[in-house]
């Protein structure tokens, strides 16, 4: 496959017809840890699996190819992607900075190793021009976006924060795990990298953990790649043939997920007890320009604030058949998640307020199930709580 491919094409293609040996069509599995050297001191392609695998170099081949950059590091996890991509980067007196609504476990890595002594970071409100004007006068080396962010769906804009990251030398990285290659390449906007829990959409099924990091230059990928190998952060042969199986179907299923999302929005909008809600479609929400402008689909997660009392939140969310109460998104089954008691709990009722998610806000990962049960599903939990009135 090439770049010059439409991404379904790419994520349906990458390794199909390349084994060599049986000429399977699907690419085989390589569980073995080690491989032979053909003769004394001629070091094979591949040596040992913790510095490389067929299966993973696959995946890698279609993860950046799918987001058009040279090369990539798939992860046993997105936090270690985030890790993987920290250590490479920065020293003791370097300056990383952050979202101040990042992914909880971002949030907790980031500041956990700073308190150590291994980096400096700074979290801050990135929709804010002002706050991250000031970071950016820090020099900062390293900069991560989460665009859409976790749970509030804040939009950043890319194209702009790179230019002014390129002026002072900062390398950006985007978290696009939330809308992946088929609804926001960020490389092209000017992105030195992509960072993804494969875990979420990625893979899709929910059954498989993992991460990558995606670069396009080849100096970047080299480093990546021995630091990968150092701290031991690669991905496992199984689970990197499973991620591409989860892959083939990943344009059907982002577009699938996006069109349910939509309908239940539509639902949502009309429920009283239902006040804000947040999603880049909806012409009132603060980046929906941006999103419109630098995504080509607003994707599938919202999030809202449950307008009643904590107790009947309970009932709602308890009353609710269709979504589970689960953590994780992007899989084809529907999920509700309440981020200050699950996700984001690591951070504190301080940094819950700053970065305003309310004990009031849930989040729904909408799945491929029929829209119309879903709908129906979110109606008699709704209709619980008039019961109780
Ligand atoms: C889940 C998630 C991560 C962490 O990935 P894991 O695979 O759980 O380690 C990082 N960023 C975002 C946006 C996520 O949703």
């Amino acid at each position: 496959m090439s770049s010059k491919h439409k991404p379904s094409t790419i994520a349906v293609r990458t390794g199909i017809e390349s084994d060599t040996q049986h000429h399977a069509v699907v690419p085989p599995i390589y569980l073995s840890t080690n491989y032979g050297f053909p003769s004394f001191g001629d070091v094979p392609t591949y040596d040992y699996t913790r510095s490389g695998n067929p299966n993973r170099n696959l995946l890698e081949t279609a993860l950046f190819e799918l987001e058009s950059g040279k090369g990539a590091v798939v992860t046993n996890c997105g936090t270690s992607a985030l890790n993987l991509w920290v250590s490479t980067f920065l020293g003791p007196d370097d300056l990383i900075v952050a979202p101040h609504d990042c992914y909880g476990g971002t949030y907790r890595l980031f500041n956990t190793r700073s308190l150590k002594g291994d980096f400096k970071v700074e979290f801050v409100d990135q929709s804010d021009d002002t706050a991250f004007s000031q970071a950016l006068a820090k020099k900062p080396k390293l900069i991560l976006l989460e665009t859409p962010s976790n749970p509030l769906v804040r939009v950043v804009d890319i194209a702009k924060v790179c230019e002014q990251a390129k002026a002072i030398g900062a390398l950006v990285a985007v978290d696009n795990t939330f809308l992946t290659p088929i609804f926001q390449k960020p490389l092209e906007l000017g992105a030195d990298f992509v960072i993804h829990s494969t875990t979420k959409f990625i893979n899709g099924h929910s059954d498989v953990i993992g991460g990558v990091v995606i670069t396009k230059d080849e100096q970047h990928a080299d480093e990546l790649s021995w630091w990968g190998n150092c701290i031991g952060a690669t991905g496992t042969p199984f689970d990197s043939y499973m991620t591409l199986r989860g892959i083939r179907t990943l344009g059907p299923r982002m577009r699938a997920h996006e069109e349910s999302s939509q309908q239940i929005l539509e639902y949502l909008k009309a429920q009283s007890r239902v006040k804000t809600i947040y999603h880049p479609s909806l012409p009132q929400h603060p980046g929906h320009d941006i999103a419109k402008r630098q995504q080509t689909g607003f994707g599938s997660m919202l999030s809202f604030e449950f307008d009643g009392s904590m107790d009947e939140l309970k009932v709602f969310v308890s009353g609710l058949t269709l979504f589970s109460l689960a953590e994780s998104l992007g899989g084809v089954e529907s999920l509700i998640c309440h981020p200050a008691t699950m996700t984001h709990r690591a951070m504190g009722e301080e940094a819950l307020a700053e970065a305003g998610i309310s004990h009031f806000l849930l989040r729904l990962s909408v799945g491929l199930e029929d829209a119309g049960d879903l709908i129906a599903d979110l109606e008699q939990a709704f209709s619980l709580l008039e019961v109780q009135q």
